[in-house]
């Protein structure tokens, strides 16, 4: 207990204030910066303070929310080109992509935040019954208090931020622990965010799962995760401790079905994109495709010309295709392709150094290594399934997904799979697109998560919806008919009055 701890006080988090470089000051700082230079702060103090602010009721108004969520906005504008760095540095990222699915996506949901937040914020007003009909009845959204955002590495900032832009909309204070995998932005983003928000009420600790493991020894009113899903089972042990509400954003294998008629060109086209980009690692890239003996025959030269198209005659030499984050993940991968028992159709191949692995495409059966957890890289198993109906029995088989792909030229086909399967979320004819809006909620279903946001949906998860109720001393004798001695007569009164039917006679 003691040993703990003492752990837990000893253990320190890094605000890194001095500015420079951002590859230079991480050779400079080195991988375990919790020991090297900038302020220091011990995990439990950093949440005493946020939780002290909170008090204060600072994040309570609009403006305020509304200056920090601007300042956000103005750190990502202002430093583009260091993010695009240190994504280059992590993850070999290209930058159309660190563009498209990073800078981009969190400049959008920061001007949906700023745009609404108004509107969130008004009370809600609930239909009332005859008994309470001169009462003012809503619903008010709250602040829940100090939040914990824990991110992930494939999309390092935009997991981390987009969370944020909700948690701060709400009125939280908030501390986020990016990932330690993708060093270069865990250290920019520590650097720049007691630049540009309130350092009462935000806060970055940075470090790996000891790290993680004391800050959460902290009691915190929400904690938001997003990772694998073992990972998330010790989050909730420790959530548990103090009933700690959590969003788990997760992983999983995201199906993606092939069947009736379709233009066999343009689904390579969009499977291709949606399972490279970022080299495979991104929770909703379609992990395995399921279709008939047919369209597979018919897909898989098409897969190879459009991986040409895209990546060239040597993908390792294309600008366009990432790396696998660490050597961890390189082998992990190379390891299930030493393992398959399917046929490999194209790539392959790989580069320890360079953390390279080839766009690969293989033909494999309901068994295969490759069809048991999720890839999150580039390799692409393709699996032929004779009946739709088949199809639907495997996925619905097989933990519920993180996101479910189907193409079709027929609307028919496509209702069945939406009414006969549940995933997160459903994209028919295209992959991982309708991430990139904000009125659609994020999230996964069962194992691949728990809660969601993007948009409004961030604003809620990060609210409490208070019930409130402000009675007025008006129709005393009506409301006396309540109290006893009861009687039959008043109890017909009551349950006439407090009937949802009396809700319509004042609509
Ligand atoms: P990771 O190694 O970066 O871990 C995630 C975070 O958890 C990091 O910040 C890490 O420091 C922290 N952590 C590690 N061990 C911990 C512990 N014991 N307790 C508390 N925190 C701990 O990432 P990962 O786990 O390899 O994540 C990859 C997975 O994330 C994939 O399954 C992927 O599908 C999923 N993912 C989901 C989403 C989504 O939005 N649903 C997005 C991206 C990735």
């Amino acid at each position: 207990m003691f040993l703990s701890w003492l752990r837990s006080v000893m253990l320190v988090c890094v605000f890194v204030t001095s500015t420079g470089d951002v590859e230079a000051r991480y050779e400079e700082l080195g991988p375990s910066r919790g020991e090297a230079g900038g302020r220091m702060d011990n995990k439990s103090e950093v949440v005493n303070r946020l939780r002290t602010a909170f008090r204060s009721g600072i994040t309570a108004s609009e403006q305020f929310r509304r200056v920090q969520l601007s300042n956000l906005k103005s750190m990502i504008q202002e430093n583009e080109e260091d993010i695009l760095k240190a994504l280059q540095k992590d993850l070999y990222k290209p930058k159309f992509e660190a563009v498209l699915a990073e800078v981009v996506m969190v400049i959008n949901e920061l001007h949906y935040a700023i745009d609404n937040i108004q509107r969130w914020m008004q009370p809600e007003y609930v239909s009332k019954t005859f008994a309470t009909a001169t009462d003012d009845c809503f619903v008010r959204r709250e602040p829940l208090g100090v939040v914990l955002i824990i991110g992930t590495w494939n999309y390092p900032l935009q997991l981390l931020i987009i969370p944020m832009v909700g948690a701060i909309a709400a009125g939280n204070c908030v501390v986020i622990k990016p990932s330690e995998v993708s060093a270069s932005v865990d250290l920019l983003i520590a650097e720049l965010i007691p630049k540009y928000l309130s350092q009462d009420c935000y806060a970055v600790v940075s470090g790996g799962e000891e790290e993680s493991k004391a800050l959460l020894q902290n009691q915190f009113d929400h904690i938001f995760y997003t990772g694998s899903k073992e990972r998330a089972s010790s989050i909730l042990q420790a959530a548990s401790v103090h009933l700690t509400p959590v969003t788990f954003e997760l992983g999983g294998k995201c199906p993606c079905l092939i069947y009736g008629t379709v233009t066999i060109e343009a689904v390579a086209k969009r499977i291709v994109w949606a399972k490279f980009f970022n080299a495979g690692q991104s929770c909703v890239a379609p992990d395995y495709v399921v279709c008939s003996k047919k369209t597979r025959d018919s897909l898989l030269p098409a897969l190879c010309a459009t991986l040409k198209d895209f990546y060239g005659e040597r993908p390792q030499d294309s600008p366009d295709l990432c790396r696998i984050v660490s050597q961890r993940h390189w082998t992990r991968l190379t390891d299930l392709l030493k393992k398959t028992n399917g046929t490999i159709v194209v790539g392959g191949e790989g580069d320890h150094e360079d953390k390279y692995l080839a766009p690969t495409v293989v033909v494999v059966a309901e068994d295969d290594i490759l069809m048991k957890n999720e890839i999150f890289g580039p390799i692409l198993p393709i699996l032929a399934v004779d009946t739709l109906e088949k199809a639907i029995d495997f996925v619905n088989d097989k933990e519920k997904p993180l996101a479910l792909y189907v193409f079709s030229n027929e609307t028919s086909i496509i209702n069945t799979v939406m009414e006969k399967t549940t995933s997160g979320g459903f994209c028919a004819n295209d992959g991982m697109i309708h991430i990139t809006l904000p009125g659609l909620p994020f999230g996964g279903v069962g194992a691949s998560g728990w809660g969601s946001y993007h948009g409004r949906w961030g604003f809620e998860t990060f609210s409490h919806r208070r019930a409130c109720m402000i009675r007025g001393w008006a129709l005393e004798k009506l409301n006396g008919l309540r109290y006893p001695p009861y009687g039959e007569n008043k109890l017909s009164w009551m349950r006439w009055s407090t009937s949802a039917k009396t809700a319509c006679l004042l609509m």
